[in-house]
């Protein structure tokens, strides 16, 4: 006969409180290309966003976007991410985890402008993400077209209508070239080491000769 009381601890009082992302097991300090995590230079573009270049370090190292976000300093929440712009997110520290040069990732930033110069949301060139590039540019709400395709910037999905946050944290990290919301994808496949280089010189001096302009002119 079973007792009718147990002496085995109640089951299913505690909340229910699943992680929304997996929990981090690879100490953030270790990751560096000691360990075989690498970071080719040749990989960047003119320009390119911080988003844009953890999105390729993500796809070369087989790393998920809830361990990329934690490069961004022990200060700062990964869910919560930050605005990637200059004077928010430590240069320092990124170029040591990531060996990217500290020149690239201060291009790839904000620069210190008022809010309403940028947008505050991730807006982006369908053919550029298409081929996984995302430009500091982009961003700027001085600009409504691509400087390299002449194409509108968009930021919505074209799927659900979702605007993501131009926040550096989990959500867009884990959404590489794709929506955050529903998954759709921005354009195409995004980049993978192994592609040959897409932008074209012209693509090039279009992009440098605007940032030149918007920032030095
Ligand atoms: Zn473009
Ligand atoms: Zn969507």
């Amino acid at each position: 006969m079973r007792p009718v009381a147990s002496s085995s601890p109640p089951r299913n009082t505690a909340p229910l409180r699943a992680p929304r992302f997996p929990i981090l097991t690879v100490d953030e300090r270790k990751l560096t290309p000691a360990l075989g995590y690498v970071f080719n230079r040749k990989w960047l573009d003119p320009c390119e966003s911080l988003v844009s270049i953890l999105w390729k370090f993500e796809r070369a190292n087989a790393l998920p976007g809830h361990v990329v976000a934690r490069l961004l300093g022990p200060d700062i929440d990964p869910y919560e991410g930050v605005v990637p712009q200059l004077g928010i997110v430590d240069v320092d520290r990124l170029h040591e985890s990531l060996r990217v040069p500290a020149d690239a990732l201060r291009a790839a930033l904000l620069p210190a402008i008022p809010r309403r110069r940028y947008s505050g949301v991730f807006r982006f060139c369908r053919r550029c993400v298409a081929h996984g590039y995302h430009s500091v540019l982009h961003q700027m709400e001085s600009n409504a077209l691509c400087p390299a395709h002449g194409r509108a910037l968009v930021s919505a999905c074209e799927t659900c209508g979702y605007e993501a946050p131009y926040r550096v944290n989990v959500r867009l990290l884990e959404a590489t070239y794709h929506c955050a919301y529903c998954g759709a994808s921005y354009g195409g496949q995004g980049w993978t080491p192994n592609r040959s280089p897409w932008m074209t010189a012209e693509y090039r001096r279009a992009f440098t000769r605007q940032y030149f302009q918007r920032y030095f002119g």
